[in-house]
C-alpha cells in the first residue's frame, strides 16, 4: 500500500500542516517559513506516516527526496505534539556517500567533506546499524584516513557496504526513528511525562545547511533570555566549522555570541551575521508570542535557521518571561496567567535541590512539604533545640511528631518521619511553617534508642550525621547537594496582582502564630480561615499551666488554672489581629483530646509530678486515664468544649477582649469563631450560648460593644449530612477536609502513610485522598452541606480549611460548589491564587 500524498507534505507558508497532525516541530518551522526566516527547505512526513513507516510500509522514497534535487543531503528530526514527550536523536548529513565526498571535497575542502562523511556513518552505525558507539573508539584521525577507518569498521561489523544511495539511507534512518518511538521504553517514558499511550511521532526531514566549508562556516543556538532567571541576556554558543548541537556540547570551544570578556565571540568574527541572528530571534519571540531558541548554521557567512524550540526554563524564568511578553503586549495578561503552572510557583517559594546536582538517595517516602534543606540528624526534639543553638542546623527525626516536637520542629531546617501520610502532624505543621518535610519513610529502619537510621542499602547513619531532606520530591539526600534559593521577584509579584485582579474566589491562610499570620500577610491571604489555637499551649511556659488545668479535680480549680492562661491568649489574639490589621481571622477552638498535653514516658510523669506536686503514682494513674484507644475519635474537639466548658469560656473571653483592645489601635476586628469536630445540632446550640453569654459578659464589663461571627466547621459526615439543621445557627461552615476524609474512609490520617503508596500504585485509590480530594465520596458529602446549608441559611458563609484548600483541583471543585473562599497554609497562598484566577480566565475565554 502506497502512503497518501497529504502524509508527506513540503513545509510552504500555506501548507497544511498541525501540530495535531505533523507535531510542533513541523508546525514551528512552517511559522518560520511564514516569517520569511532562511529556513532550509523541509518536507514534513504526519503522524500516520510514521506510524505506517514503523510497521513496514514505506512511503515512495523518491517523491520525498524529489525537493531536495538529485544529489540530496538531509537531516531528520522528530516532531512529536509536545516536545517535553522527548523523540529520536536527530541524524544529520544523510545523503553523503563517496560521489558526495568527491564533489563536496573540491566545494568546501576535502577534510570538511571528510568530517560529514565521517559524522554520518557513525551516526547511521550507531542508529540504525545498531552498533555498539565503541567500536569507533579507536579511530581518533580526522580527515580521509579517519573516514576510511569508519567506514572499514561498519563494513567490519555488519559484514556489508556501506549503502551509498540516498533513498536507502533514508528509508532507513525513518524506519530506526519511527521504531524506536514505538518502543516499550520509549512509549513508557513520555507517558510518565504525561502523553497519550497513542501519542504520535512526525519527522522532519530537512536540506542539510552546512556548517563546515569555506569562508566562515559554524553552527550555534541562541536565545534572548537567561533559562534560569528568565532575565533577558543572549545565551548561546557558536563553534565555528561545526554541525548540530557541537557548540553546546563543545563549550570550551565554542565562541560567545555577544561581545563578551571571557573571550572572543561571533558579535567580533561576523558582526552582521550576529545581528541577524538576533534580529531573527526576536522576530520569532514576537510573532511567535513565545521566548524562542534558534537553531542556526552559518555557511559561508550567510544566516540559516534549523529549529526554534520553546526555550527550556525554570519555575522563576517562566514566572518572568510570561510577565515580561505580558508587559511588552505579546500576550495578554490573561494569557501571561495560564502560561505558569500554579504547582510550579513551589518551587520559587522554597529553596530546592540544584537540578543539576548530583543525587545520593538514601531513601524516599511522603512529599509532605517542598522545599530542601540539610542538616544533622537529631532524633529529638531537645536535641535539635540544642544543635539550633549550637549554629547548627539540624534535621528532626522522629517516628512520628506529635504538638510536644513543635519547638523542636521549629529549631529544625528540615523534619524526616517514619510514619505519618499528607495531613499527618508533621506535614501540617511543616507545611504552615514552610519546613521541608518527607514523612512515611517506612524504608529507613528507624533504631530510635541506638539513634541511627539504616538506609534500604545498608549505609547507617547517627546521630550529627548531615543529610538533606527534599520535600518537594520525598528523597532524603546524602551529604549536602547544592542549593537553589528561593525567589520571590518583581515578576511574581506583578503576576500576583494580574492574579488578584481576576479571581472570583477568596483566598485565607490557615495561621497559627505570629510567623505564620506574618508569612500570610507576605503572600496577600485575604484573612485567616483557620488558626488552631492549642498549638499557643505547647509554649514553654503556658504547658505546665495547661497541665495543672488537665490535673485539676473541681471547676474552680481548672478556673484557677485557666484565669492564668488567659492572658496569654489574648496576647496571642491581639498580636493575630493586629498583624491581619482589619482582615478576617476566623480562630478555632481548642480541639485536640486533653492527653496530647501530657507526657508519654516515666521521665516525663516524673518530672511533671515535681511540677505538680504530686505523687508520682497520681499522675501516671492520670495520664492513662487520659488516654484513648482512638482518640482521633474520642473526647475532642467540641465534645471537650461541652464536657468541659471552662476552655471554651476562656478562649471566647480571650478572642473578644483581643478584639476590645485591637480595634482600639486599629482597623475593628469582626473575629470569627469556629467549633471544631460538629455532628450534632444541639452541640452548636450550647456552644452559641455560652459563647453569647460571655461575649454579654465581656460588654458588659468594658461598657465596650463589638461583633463576631461564630461558624462550625464540617468536619464529621453527619454535619455534612444535617447542615440543614446546622446552618441557621452558624454564620459560616467551614470543611475540614482532613477530618472528613478520615471518617469518611474510615482511614487514620496518621497511619495511612504506610499503605498509601502501595493502594496508589495499584490504582485502588487514583491519589492520596489525604493530598488531592476526593471529589466523588469527600466531595459528595462537600456539595450535599453546601447545598443544604445554603438552602437553609443563603447567606451562610462556605469555605475550606482542610489541607486540600491549596490544590488547584479542589480549588476548582470549591468554586464550581459556590464558595466563598478556600484557606490553606501560607506558602501554598499564591499557588492558590494562581489556580483560582486561572478558573476564572479560562470560564471567560470557554
Ligand atoms: C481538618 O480536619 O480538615 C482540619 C483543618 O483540622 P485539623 O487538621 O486540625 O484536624
Ligand atoms: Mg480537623
Amino acid at each position: 500500500m502506497q502512503q497518501d500524498q497529504s502524509d508527506i507534505t513540503l513545509i510552504t507558508a500555506t501548507a497544511p500542516v498541525a501540530t495535531t497532525t505533523h507535531g510542533g516541530r513541523a508546525k514551528c518551522l512552517q511559522r518560520l517559513v511564514r516569517l520569511e526566516m532562511p529556513v532550509p527547505k523541509t518536507v514534513a512526513l504526519s503522524f500516520d506516516a510514521v506510524h505506517r513507516i514503523a510497521q513496514g510500509d514505506m512511503p515512495d522514497m523518491a517523491e520525498l527526496l524529489a525537493p531536495f534535487g538529485p544529489a540530496p543531503l538531509v537531516c531528520v528530526r522528530p516532531s512529536s505534539e509536545d516536545p517535553d514527550w522527548g523523540g529520536p536523536g536527530a541524524v544529520l548529513n544523510i545523503g553523503m556517500n563517496d560521489a558526495q565526498y568527491v564533489e563536496m571535497s573540491d566545494r568546501i575542502g576535502q577534510d570538511a567533506a571528510a568530517a560529514i562523511y565521517k559524522r554520518f556513518v557513525q551516526s547511521y552505525a550507531i542508529h540504525v546499524a545498531r552498533l555498539d558507539p565503541d567500536e569507533f573508539e579507536h579511530v581518533v584521525e580526522d580527515g580521509a584516513e579517519g573516514l576510511s577507518q569508519v567506514l572499514s569498521a561498519y563494513e567490519d561489523e555488519t559484514e556489508e557496504e556501506f549503502p551509498q544511495d540516498p533513498a536507502v539511507q533514508l528509508a532507513e534512518v525513518l524506519r530506526s526513528m519511527a521504531r524506536a518511538w514505538e518502543g516499550t521504553t520509549a512509549r513508557l517514558l513520555r507517558q510518565a511525562k504525561g502523553a497519550p499511550a497513542e501519542a504520535g511521532l512526525g519527522l522532519v526531514v530537512q536540506e542539510m545547511a552546512l556548517g563546515l566549508g569555506r569562508g566562515e562556516c559554524g553552527s550555534g543556538v541562541i536565545q534572548l533570555v537567561d533559562s534560569t532567571t528568565g532575565a533577558p541576556r543572549i545565551i548561546g554558543r557558536y563553534l565555528r566549522q561545526s554541525q548540530g548541537r557541537d557548540a553546546l556540547e563543545r563549550r570550551e570551544e565554542a565562541l560567545f555570541l555577544e561581545r563578551d570578556d571571557r573571550g572572543p565571540s561571533l558579535e567580533d568574527l561576523a558582526p552582521d551575521a550576529f545581528a541577524a541572528l538576533k534580529r531573527m530571534t526576536a522576530l520569532m519571540r514576537e510573532r511567535l508570542r513565545e521566548e524562542m531558541q534558534a537553531e542556526f548554521t552559518i555557511e559561508n557567512g550567510v544566516v540559516h535557521i534549523l529549529d526554534g524550540v520553546r526555550v527550556t526554563r525554570n519555575a522563576r524564568a517562566g514566572v518572568r518571561i510570561a510577565v515580561q511578553l505580558a508587559e511588552d503586549g505579546i500576550i495578554t495578561r490573561e494569557e501571561a496567567l495560564l502560561r505558569v503552572e500554579p504547582r510550579a510557583l513551589n518551587e520559587l517559594l522554597h529553596r530546592q535541590v540544584d537540578p543539576t546536582a548530583e543525587r545520593d538517595v538514601l531513601a524516599s517516602g511522603i512529599a509532605a512539604s517542598p522545599g530542601a534543606a540539610s542538616g544533622r540528624i537529631m532524633f529529638s526534639a531537645a536535641e535539635a533545640q540544642a544543635s539550633a543553638a549550637r549554629g547548627e542546623p539540624c534535621v528532626l527525626v522522629r517516628r512520628e511528631t506529635s504538638p510536644e516536637d513543635i519547638r523542636g520542629m521549629h529549631a529544625a531546617v528540615a523534619v524526616l518521619t517514619e510514619r505519618g501520610g499528607m495531613t499527618s502532624h508533621a506535614a501540617v505543621i511543616g507545611r504552615g511553617m514552610g519546613l521541608p518535610c518527607v514523612v512515611g519513610v517506612s524504608d529507613f529502619k528507624f533504631q530510635l534508642r541506638g539513634k541511627t537510621l539504616v538506609a534500604p542499602d545498608g549505609r547507617e547513619l547517627r546521630q550529627g550525621d548531615i543529610v538533606t531532606v527534599d520535600g518537594t520530591n520525598g528523597q532524603v539526600l546524602a551529604g549536602e547537594p547544592a542549593m537553589i534559593e528561593a525567589a520571590e521577584d518583581d515578576a511574581l509579584l506583578t503576576l500576583m496582582t494580574w492574579a488578584d485582579d481576576v479571581r472570583d474566589i477568596g483566598v485565607r491562610a490557615n495561621a497559627d502564630t505570629p510567623a505564620d499570620a506574618q508569612t500570610a500577610r507576605n503572600f496577600k491571604a485575604q484573612g485567616i480561615g483557620l488558626c488552631r489555637t492549642e498549638h499557643m499551649f505547647f509554649e514553654a511556659d503556658r504547658l505546665t499551666v495547661m497541665r495543672e488545668m488537665i490535673f485539676a479535680d473541681t471547676s474552680p480549680d481548672r478556673a484557677a488554672a485557666l484565669e492564668r492562661l488567659l492572658p496569654m491568649q489574648r496576647a496571642d489574639f491581639i498580636e493575630l489581629f493586629r498583624i491581619m490589621q482589619g482582615q478576617p481571622v476566623c480562630i478555632r477552638l481548642f480541639d485536640p483530646p486533653l492527653h496530647e498535653f501530657l507526657p508519654s514516658d516515666r521521665a516525663g510523669h516524673r518530672e511533671l509530678a515535681e511540677a505538680l506536686d504530686l505523687p508520682l503514682s497520681d499522675v501516671t494513674r492520670r495520664v492513662e486515664a487520659l488516654g484513648e484507644y482512638n482518640p482521633m475519635l474520642g473526647m475532642r474537639g467540641v465534645r471537650l468544649g461541652i464536657t468541659v466548658p471552662e476552655i471554651y469560656d476562656m478562649q471566647a473571653r480571650a478572642i473578644f477582649e483581643a478584639t476590645i483592645a485591637a480595634s482600639r489601635e486599629g482597623a475593628p476586628v469582626v473575629p470569627e469563631i469556629m467549633i471544631p469536630l460538629v455532628s450534632a445540632k444541639r452541640e452548636v446550640e450550647i456552644v452559641k450560648t455560652r459563647v453569647d453569654a460571655v461575649a454579654a459578659a465581656v460588654r458588659n464589663e468594658t461598657g465596650q460593644d463589638f461583633t463576631y461571627r461564630l461558624g462550625v466547621m464540617v468536619e464529621t459526615p453527619r454535619a455534612a449530612l444535617r447542615a440543614a439543621e446546622i446552618a441557621p445557627h452558624t454564620a459560616f461552615l467551614s470543611f475540614g477536609t482532613n477530618d472528613l476524609t478520615q471518617m469518611t474512609y474510615g482511614l487514620s490520617r496518621d497511619d495511612a502513610g504506610r499503605f498509601m503508596s502501595t493502594y496508589v500504585q495499584q490504582g485502588v485509590f487514583a491519589e492520596d485522598p489525604f493530598h488531592t480530594l476526593d471529589q466523588d465520596g469527600v466531595g459528595e458529602l462537600l456539595q450535599i452541606a453546601a447545598e443544604r446549608g445554603r438552602a437553609a441559611r443563603s447567606d451562610v458563609v462556605l469555605s475550606i480549611c482542610g489541607e486540600h484548600g491549596g490544590n488547584p483541583e479542589s480549588i476548582a471543585f470549591c468554586r464550581a460548589a459556590g464558595f466563598d473562599y478556600v484557606s490553606c497554609s501560607p506558602f501554598r497562598v499564591p499557588v492558590a491564587r494562581l489556580a483560582a484566577a486561572q478558573l476564572a480566565v479560562r470560564d471567560k475565554i470557554g
